[in-house]
């Protein structure tokens, strides 16, 4: 069965799903909801609670009012309720005026707000009371969109989909399943999609997180007992060229960055194999350890392989590592891998490092394709590990006969968690930024402060600066009220001078495109990059002092420290805003913590606390390994049932032999094989 054998998705329509990844029907079943609308009983207008999305029931004063202002059409309505009065704002909809006529009553739901005194809503959607009732405590699971295809399109499609679904015999074995009290995959699949209250909706989410943590669990104590204290076909002798090179670097090593090269360097050169995380916080200066140990396994005449999560990251350490290599004159070659190659470029790339030419090899996941063979591969350097999963270290680590791994992350992973996801590493950790720079300023405001934050960032980028600004959506999502890349760059181009130059940086566009965009960028040529989160991570344009991130709120805590992490990077006094457009009190306290301190470890610490289990509303939590459902802080209880479960099932059945197992072992078998989504 495809796509079109549905009821409403014709050829043209299957484009249209193609374009959000979905070209298979499995696809559309896991293809799971961004958020979901909650339809929560009506409140009395006197007790709504600023800047959340809630549901009124009044009564219309008078007439709906139409009136043009500057270009706009405007609609206004007064409701009331035995508690209060109200006033409704909706653009460009003059049709209400038929629908809102004095004395009618309707629910009216949508983001509250106060204004002069004055409770408001603007945009609100309109029930009439029968309707909503029939939709209260569900429910509406909103996805991601793409131009031309509505949620109710893709709703459509998913429950015609949840009808016939089929679904595989468990890999979960029963006795955990009952154990941990699980839902059947079933259940959990029309769970997560059309939950029927939070209750469902957390116990669906709870069998899928699962899932990929039990998987997880299992492939980390496979590789833990597979590699424990093994022998190293590489002994990574320390040379003298590398101590001159510290020395002559044009800064000092932090005692952290002092410390990890030593514990690098000595593990490399132990006779046993080199498996270690560097962790750092954001702007540790973690890629110039990284690179000490990778030019000293290449002058001890083997190759070194350094993988990053995005091809902007890739280029930018390509780039960087040339040039300490031509500066100093050591005589390697880089090579450059990505899937934006062209096939020419890839073939003579393969041959260069199959030939041994190439000495340090740079790259995405595109660096362990079956294509590439390495000729004597020695170490393997993970940047921003967090991207990636345990079964990808492996694929790559497999290229070569067991080479040294090094893995860096700036997750801030408090000790119990990292006990859990590390369990089969040795740490190095960077506790200090370089000494040169300033603490970030940081400033939590609401939407109305942003003519003063433009005028900042002009006067910012007048003394030389430049300045990120990130959005939530590539472009307007009909659901969804958030900032837009798209729309941003041509509002904000009317608000700048001409001679200020502004761009867009998102993860739709062609990596050719991107690679232009971060270059120039890089170069001075555009003044403010407006952006997606696919700056988060890595990204190292220390001229630039300003972030400034639109719907602070929608984001976890990790990622918005994440992001500050691009500015800071230099002697220049930096500044991060954070938008908070919920303007609620839950949204001021939470990144009230990320204004009071740039320590990442306190960070985490304190989200932790404010987050129960299955509070995801509309914020994922990225930062840490990259799961598709499960996030390792909320779901901290639940990572320590699934490792002790992998525990539990490997020492009873190391192989995984026995018949109870079968099913499991083959799902393992096809996730370490899965090339890099967990
Ligand atoms: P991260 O740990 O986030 O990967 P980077 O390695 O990108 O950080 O380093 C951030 C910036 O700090 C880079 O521009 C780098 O050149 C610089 N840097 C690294 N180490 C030092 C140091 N000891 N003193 C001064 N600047 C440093
Ligand atoms: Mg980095």
């Amino acid at each position: 069965m495809t796509l079109t054998d549905l009821k409403g998705i014709g050829p043209k329509t299957e484009k249209l799903f193609n374009k959000l990844g979905i070209f298979t029907i499995q696809d559309l079943l896991y293809f799971f909801p961004n958020t979901y609308l909650n339809y929560d009983q009506p409140v009395p207008i006197e007790a709504i609670n600023e800047g959340e999305i809630q549901a009124v029931k009044g009564i219309v004063e008078k007439d709906a009012s139409v009136i043009n202002l500057h270009g706009l059409n405007m609609t206004t309505v007064y409701i009331h309720d035995i508690s209060g009065k109200m006033k409704l704002t909706w653009f460009n909809a003059p049709f209400l005026r038929n629908t809102l006529k004095s004395g009618s009553v309707f629910v009216f739901m949508g983001k509250t707000g106060t204004y002069k005194g004055q409770k408001t809503m603007n945009q609100p959607k309109i029930f009439t009371p029968q309707d909503y009732s029939g939709k209260t405590g569900t429910l509406e699971p909103v996805y991601s969109q793409v131009k031309g295809l509505s949620n109710t399109a893709i709703l459509k499609a998913v429950r015609q989909v949840l009808e016939i679904a089929e679904y595989r015999p468990d890999f979960i074995p029963s006795a955990i399943r009952y154990n941990r009290g699980l839902l059947d995959m079933k259940a959990a699949i029309s769970g997560i999609h059309l939950p029927k209250s939070m209750d469902d909706f957390r116990k669906a989410r709870e069998r899928l997180a699962y899932n990929e943590l039990f998987l997880f669990s299992l492939a980390l104590v496979k590789k833990k007992n597979s590699t424990e204290e093994l022998k190293s076909a590489f002994l990574i002798k320390k040379s003298k060229r590398i101590d001159e090179f510290i020395k002559a670097l044009p800064f000092s090593l932090t005692e952290g960055q002092k410390q990890a090269v030593s514990d690098i360097r000595s593990d490399m050169s132990s006779g046993f194999i080199m498996n270690r995380l560097l962790q750092g916080d954001v702007g540790s200066g973690k890629t110039i350890v990284s690179f000490i140990a990778c030019l000293e396994a290449a002058l001890n005449g083997h190759q070194a392989a350094i993988m990053a999560p995005t091809e902007i990251l890739a280029s930018q350490h390509y780039d960087k590592l040339k040039k300490i290599i031509d500066d100093n004159v050591f005589g390697l070659n880089v090579v450059l891998i990505t899937g934006s190659l062209k096939a020419s470029e890839k073939k003579q790339a393969y041959l260069k490092i199959k030939s041994h030419e190439a000495d340090i090899i740079i790259g995405t996941h595109a660096l362990f394709q079956d294509a590439v063979e390495y000729d004597d591969l020695a170490l393997v350097v993970t940047d921003e590990q967090h991207r990636f999963g345990v079964n990808q270290r492996k694929t790559l680590s497999g290229k070569g006969k067991n080479p040294h791994t090094l893995v860096m992350s700036a997750t801030p992973i408090p000790r119990t968690l990292a006990i859990l996801l590390y369990a089969d590493m040795q740490v190095s950790q960077i506790k200090e930024l370089p000494s040169n720079r300033l603490p970030i300023k940081n400033a939590v405001v609401n939407t109305d402060y942003r003519k003063n934050a433009y005028k900042f960032i002009y006067d910012e980028i007048k003394k030389g600066r430049q300045a990120y600004i990130i959005c939530p959506m590539v472009e307007e999502n009909d659901m969804l009220d958030l900032e837009n890349v798209t729309d941003y760059v041509t509002k904000l181009r009317k608000v700048f001078p001409k001679e200020v130059s502004i761009e867009k940086l998102h993860g739709k566009m062609k990596p050719k495109e991107k690679d232009a965009v971060m270059d120039r960028f890089l170069h001075k040529e555009i003044d403010i990059l407006v952006s997606t989160t696919v700056v988060e991570v890595g990204v190292d344009v220390p001229n630039s002092t300003v972030m400034m991130v639109e719907n602070a709120e929608r984001f976890g805590l990790a990622q918005l420290h994440q992001l500050r992490g691009r500015v800071g990077r230099s002697g220049y006094q930096s500044y991060c805003i954070f938008v908070d457009s919920a303007d609620s009190k839950k949204s001021k306290e939470r990144l009230q913590i990320l204004a009071s301190s740039n320590d990442g470890f306190h960070i985490a610490e304190e989200d932790l606390k404010l987050r129960g289990p299955g509070d995801i509303f509309g914020i994922r939590q990225s930062g840490a390994l990259d799961f598709n459902i499960a996030d390792i802080y909320q779901d901290k209880e639940l990572l320590k049932k699934a490792s002790e479960d992998a525990v539990y099932v490997l020492r009873s059945d190391p192989e995984l032999n026995e018949e109870e197992n079968q099913v499991l072992r083959s799902r393992l078998e096809l996730y370490l094989e899965e090339s890099y989504v967990l």
